[in-house]
């Protein structure tokens, strides 16, 4: 079912970046030279290497001096703890759980927890030190965090999820708070995790909702919140449409990942006329070229739990699923899925990464070569943390915004980030990716510059 890799015609700011210094084949060289593959690996690098080598790139351009890139190699605060919790099979199972604070100059710490048997300390680093880039490229007033325990969510009940919750939180609210460090959710978890993360925090401070965000309406969530990662994606397609020729009448996109994340920006592409003709989760991927309804296949997996089970269309390998010939590619799943190894065989004109850190330096530079226009996650899936900024506004002054105001302030921010960026890769040359490392690094520099931090 592979169909043959192909080169997309190159939008203009693409061959500008062309003729960047930073060739291509520096970039695979400093990629390899950043970190080989290690057996069982997805990819040839870790996510922290991913990160580290693009804030690299973007340090030495700005030349930031060497001191001061030290500071933001490392978090400035590392939390790990331990989780015994006894489970269904009345054996007490021991998970590991971190809470990472990279860096705070720009405001209170903010970022996901995330739930998943991969998460170790090196990913929560990466996805922490992510999330200081990220805010600061959206211009929001947070630093960046990240949090995760490694249990196996998939499997497990939901009584044994929310001990794990209580637990968690029992173990690093010291350093949490809502002028401190505010958690949200991100891989296997949701709504209710945070509902349970609230409750638990509230049993020693009191009722404090902006303790995190992305909680249900009923609990002073925000409307919009849960679905604004993906539509922020939407937002990002929007902006580079015009730029790319492409219409969504006739455009066709793919989802790895239809998680959270995956769903909703299928759900918001479909709205405005886009066909979606592939998608994955962790049980496998399906293909339909003439189309999968994407409210459909939500419901069905809502319902049933498996995506391969879904009538009207055939299951392919997750392989074949990012080489379907088609418009845009939506990698919503975990980090390091587009590597150097496949990133070839990738067959679509834009890439907008819903998830965090999706694609190796050295695969970036493949999908360059190839003519690929990749919009970053550092600006892609801001959409969140956005949204979770409004919910900490609404939550601190205990006041409810509507849906349509939450999505057209989101608008307002996804558009000016990806403006802002735009013209900066324009400017030097650069790609989105690194033009949105230059804007993020520039804004926290400076902010800890005037703090007095460094
Ligand atoms: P989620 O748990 O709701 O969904 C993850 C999806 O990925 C699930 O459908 C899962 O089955 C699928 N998946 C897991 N392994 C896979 C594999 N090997 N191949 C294909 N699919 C696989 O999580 P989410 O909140 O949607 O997060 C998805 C990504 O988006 C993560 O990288 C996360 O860090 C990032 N992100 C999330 C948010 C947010 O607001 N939730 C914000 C920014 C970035």
């Amino acid at each position: 079912m592979a169909t043959k890799t192909k080169a997309p015609e190159k939008v203009p700011q693409q061959e500008e970046a062309e003729k960047s210094p930073i060739a291509v084949e520096e970039a695979k060289r400093e990629a390899e030279a950043a970190g080989r593959a290690k057996p069982g690996q997805r990819a040839e690098m870790s996510n922290l290497d991913i990160v580290r080598f693009y804030f690299d790139r973007a340090a030495e351009r700005l030349k930031v001096p060497e001191d001061v890139r030290v500071v933001f190699w490392e978090p400035y605060r590392e939390v790990t703890v331990q989780i015994p919790v006894k489970l269904s099979d009345n054996k007490v199972h021991v998970y590991s759980g971190y809470r990472i604070q990279h860096n705070g100059a720009r405001g209170p710490y903010k970022g996901g927890i995330r739930f998943h048997p991969e998460v170790d300390i090196d990913e929560v680093r990466a996805l922490a030190s992510l999330m200081t880039w990220k805010t600061a490229v959206a211009n929001v007033p947070f630093g960046g965090a990240k949090g995760g325990v490694n249990c196996p969510a998939e499997e497990l009940e939901r009584s044994e999820l929310q001990a794990i919750a209580r637990s968690f939180m029992d173990k690093v609210e010291k350093v949490l708070g809502p002028t401190r460090d505010i958690p949200a959710p991100d891989v296997n978890t949701n709504a209710q995790v945070m509902a349970w993360m609230m409750d638990e925090y509230g049993k020693l401070h009191g009722h404090t909702p902006a303790i995190c965000t992305g909680k249900p309406i009923a609990l002073e969530g925000s409307y919009g919140r849960e679905q604004a990662t993906g539509r922020g994606c939407v937002y990002m397609f929007r902006e580079a449409a015009p730029q790319l020729g492409l219409t969504p009448s006739d455009t066709t996109f793919v989802v790895q990942g239809y998680g959270n994340v995956g769903s909703w920006a299928a759900k918001i592409m479909q709205q405005l006329g886009c066909r979606m003709i592939g998608a994955s989760d962790a049980h496998g991927a399906i293909r339909n070229d003439a189309g999968i309804d994407a409210d459909d296949l939500d419901t069905f997996i809502a319902k049933s739990g498996k995506l391969t089970e879904f009538a009207g269309a055939e299951e392919i390998s997750p392989d074949d699923l990012l080489a379907i010939d088609c418009d845009v590619l939506i990698p919503a799943a975990l980090g390091g899925m587009i590597h150097e190894h496949n990133a070839d065989t990738i067959a679509c004109k834009v890439i907008i990464e819903g998830a965090n850190s999706p694609t190796t330096p050295a695969a970036d530079a493949i999908l360059h070569e190839k003519g690929v226009f990749v919009i970053p996650d550092v600006m892609a899936n801001a959409g969140g943390v956005i949204a979770s900024y409004f919910e900490w506004v609404q939550n601190l002054q205990h006041f409810r915004w509507t849906e349509r105001e939450v999505n057209d302030k989101l608008g307002t921010i996804m558009r000016r980030s990806y403006r802002d960026v735009s013209a900066r890769a324009k400017e030097e040359k650069i790609s989105l990716r690194d033009a949105a490392y230059l804007v993020g690094i520039e804004r926290v520099v400076e902010a800890a510059r005037t703090r007095g931090y460094v």
